[in-house]
């Protein structure tokens, strides 16, 4: 269901018209009206409709907003149904590629220059807090002594019309081509100063060089890959929109912390007394501050076991708050002989009863299997080979990866 048919109906088509049937459409409308055809005020409002419903429903984006709120969504709420001043030969030329009979082609706009593109690299801790950084850009300026023009009584080359690039057509054999060349009467600058009115600073050359300090602000909770534009603060040249300067952020690897968006990932080593009775260990934050974190006796902490602590992640942008900081856990166990052999027998006391071995009737067993220390340089050079094949699970107390098998 669209809000407003009137777009629609300028062009002669029904709402759910093709792309196709609604290019038609408007060339139709537009040839018929075009003031270089119709000279009468009527078809020049008709064209400057027609031009006004197609440049909207030929972009899929405003056709959606219009559909769903009328001429007003795209107006901003605004009276007046055309956008700003807009007399359908800009989209006509688009359309149909030049100018229509004899009126010379317009000159297109000024273009925009290049955006100039920085990596601006950031720790971890300078995504957290935030921070200024002070960066120093050499810039093209127009010169402040002509302000650009190279001079006074500046004439437009008439040999190109300003444009500094003439255009050639040429035959060859069966095809046209057409050659765009600088040219030759103003030397590609569009414009003719007598040697005596040229600007004496920049001798002609309209521009010259600065250096400009730019303060970038990182945002706390800034992400790699965000972006922070400095609008027009690209090189500055004579008729040209000056291009952007773009900082892009990077996020410098951190040694402790990962961050996966807004939440921060952290790998802990603590004892297994810890992990077994409960206490407390601590972590350096990125925010300065040293967590004091308990584990509470009664909970058991195994390893690769992971926690969750709220609001301790990265600050979120615009919407406030912060993200997690989940901790992984790394248990540290006692060394060998670490008590005595009394001591183990009280811990069989106290830890979860052992596990029973559980040996079918008629196994024949071989007893005679000793642990021995492992070179990890021999392991690795077996491996591949067909000495290792995990046979069974470790329910007699083997460690994981170590066999039975004695080389
Ligand atoms: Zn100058
Ligand atoms: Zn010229």
């Amino acid at each position: 269901m669209v809000k407003d048919t009137k777009l629609y109906d300028i062009l002669g088509v029904s709402p759910d018209a093709s792309e196709q049937q609604l290019k038609k459409a408007y060339r139709l409308g537009a040839l018929k009206n075009h003031p270089d055809k119709n000279p009468s005020p009527e078809a020049a409002e008709k064209f400057k409709e027609i031009s006004h419903a197609y440049e909207i429903l030929s972009d899929d984006q405003k056709r959606d907003i219009y559909d769903q709120f009328g001429e007003e969504g795209l107006n901003g709420g605004g009276p007046g149904g055309m956008g700003g001043g807009m007399d359908g030969s800009d989209i006509f030329s688009q359309f149909f590629g030049g100018g229509m009979g004899g009126s010379s082609s317009r000159p297109s706009g000024p273009q925009k220059g290049k955006d100039i593109k920085h990596s601006i690299s950031c720790s971890l801790e300078e995504l957290y807090k935030g921070r200024t950084a002070k960066l120093a850009l050499n810039k093209t300026v127009l010169c402040s002594g002509c302000k650009g023009k190279g001079g006074k009584n500046v004439k437009k080359c008439s040999s190109c019309n300003g444009q500094g690039v003439k255009f050639i057509t040429r035959q060859m054999g069966p095809m046209i081509q057409r050659f765009q060349t600088t040219c030759e009467v103003c030397n590609g600058e569009g414009d003719i100063v007598a040697p005596k009115d040229k600007c004496s600073i920049c001798n002609g050359k309209k521009i010259s060089n600065e250096r400009k300090i730019l303060e970038v602000h990182i945002n706390p909770g800034m992400k790699s890959g965000q972006k922070i534009v400095f609008t027009g603060e690209g090189d500055q040249h004579p008729d040209i929109i000056p291009g952007d300067v773009i900082f892009v952020v990077d996020e410098k690897k951190h040694d402790k912390f990962t961050r996966k968006n807004n939440d921060l990932y952290y790998e802990c080593k603590i004892d297994l007394l810890t992990a077994l009775s409960g206490g407390y260990f601590t972590i350096s934050h990125l925010n300065g501050e040293l967590l004091k974190i308990e584990i509470i006796p009664g909970e058991v902490i195994s390893p690769g076991m992971i926690k969750m602590i709220n609001d301790k992640g990265m600050p979120i942008q615009r919407h406030g708050g912060f993200g997690n900081l989940y901790i992984q856990f790394e248990i540290e166990f006692p060394q060998d002989n670490f008590t005595s052999l009394e001591n183990l027998k009280l811990l069989e006391s106290i830890l979860p009863k052992r596990k029973e071995l559980n040996i079918p009737k008629n196994a024949i067993i071989d007893d005679s299997c000793v642990l021995s220390e492992v070179d990890p340089i021999k392991m690795k050079s077996n491996n591949g080979g067909d000495g290792y094949d995990d046979d069974d699970d470790d329910e007699h107390g083997g460690q994981p990866g170590v066999q039975c098998a004695q080389q």
